[in-house]
């Protein structure tokens, strides 16, 4: 069997004094946007020309939003709710892409009135609400991606098939739109730039046979995937990101406009969870797994480590005792609250109810996902640095 390898520390940062300092009972999200803009940065440099629009989902925290505006990025928003974070930070809305392929009605009017212009299509129903409610928008058209190599694949819930996509086309400039160009994504967490490529083959032969067809797309979209380190080494982010944007330009040659829209890649290094053990036990004497309970778990914020898909990395402050395998699992009453069984994870022997744990990596996707306090369990708390 294999294990996870205990945690590392880092050097000593901003975040890690401020976690040492710290005293909560409740499981909390200690964000530093200090880190999100040096990501930014890092991010914005390997990208070169395309624009940075962040995936507000990852991490919707208001100070994030408002440093970001201040360091001139863009946002892609999902929803009603996140468009008004942006614009209520001072992102201007034509910096505001509204990148949710199903959108109601009234949100898509909602988002044209404040002076949203990009939207995003996958479907004909969708480009007629659009025409409808934002006459004369710009769309780009949502690809589905058939070979994603992410931990966190994105499934087949958004984009079109590549044969629908020169219709769609046809029927946004039918209906008074202006159909800019494709966007897909290549699944959360894809740990390796060179996974893009097979990924970026299949969009390049859909935008070549636009071109063909007479349109002229000037828009790419590449959504995100920008992977945060949880153990399994990756690239810094500047030589991710430009090993991407080769693989890009030797594809499509010079493109007017291109967008990424990192989520994870921006945020899941700049947080790390405060959280406790509850109770470390036995199911029988001769058990050969401790079963370790923290005060936080697969409903509370880890919601990601369904199918044991993302693996975090946890410290304690035991980690100069020896170490064993055990099962992770939350507090709650659920039985699918574990969070890992099927591959253990190491921590010490000595740890001990009580003990504190720190979940490192974890500002993207965790808060976002734990805002009901399911089974009387406090939701994620965050704490801006
Ligand atoms: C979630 C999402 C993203 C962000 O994905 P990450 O893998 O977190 O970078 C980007 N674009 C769209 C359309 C998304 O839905």
């Amino acid at each position: 069997m294999t294990y996870a390898a205990p945690g590392a520390f880092a050097p000593v940062s901003r975040l890690d004094s401020a976690l040492a300092t710290f005293n909560v009972d409740k499981p909390t999200l200690v964000l530093d946007t200090e880190l999100v803009a040096q990501q930014y940065h890092a991010l914005k440099l390997g990208l070169g020309f395309a624009h940075i629009h962040y995936a507000v989902k990852a991490n919707p925290t208001r100070e994030i939003i408002e440093r970001l505006v201040e360091i001139g990025s863009h946002f892609d928003a999902a929803s009603r709710g996140e468009i008004e974070l942006c614009l209520s930070q001072g992102a201007e809305p034509q910096h505001i892409s509204f990148g949710n392929t199903i959108k109601k009605p009234g949100d898509i009017r909602f988002a044209h009135n404040a002076g949203i212009t990009l939207f995003a299509a996958d479907a004909e129903e969708e480009l007629e609400k659009i025409a409808e409610n934002a006459p004369g928008a710009e769309v780009y058209i949502r690809v589905i991606v058939e070979n994603s190599q992410a931990d966190w694949p994105l499934s087949r819930k958004f984009g079109c098939r590549a044969s629908m996509v020169p219709d769609l086309f046809a029927r946004a400039v039918e209906l008074g739109l202006s159909p800019l160009g494709l966007s897909f994504h290549v699944g959360s967490q894809t740990r390796r730039a060179e996974y893009w490529a097979p990924v970026l083959d299949s969009v390049a032969e859909i935008w070549n046979d636009l071109k063909a067809r007479g349109y002229a797309p000037s828009l790419l979209n590449i959504g995100g995937g920008f992977p945060a380190f949880y153990g399994d080494p990756i690239d810094t982010p500047t030589s991710y990101a430009s090993k991407v944007m080769a693989l890009v330009t030797e594809r499509f040659g010079a493109v007017a406009r291109v967008m990424a829209e990192p989520g994870r890649g921006m945020v899941a290094e700049a947080g790390a969870i405060l959280a406790e053990v509850v109770l470390v036990s036995k199911k029988s004497d001769d058990d050969a797994h401790r079963w370790v309970y923290l005060d936080i778990g697969r409903f509370s914020g880890l919601a990601e480590t369904e199918g044991e898909a993302i693996r975090y990395q946890i410290t304690t402050e035991r980690d100069f005792d020896e170490f064993g395998p055990c099962i992770l699992a939350g507090p709650s009453c659920d039985s699918a609250d574990v969070l890992y069984e099927k591959r253990p994870i190491l921590l010490p022997l000595s740890l001990k109810s009580g003990d504190k744990v720190v979940i490192r990596n974890a500002g993207a996707y965790t808060s976002a996902y734990s805002s009901i306090g399911f089974n009387g369990f406090p939701p994620l708390d965050v704490i801006v640095i």
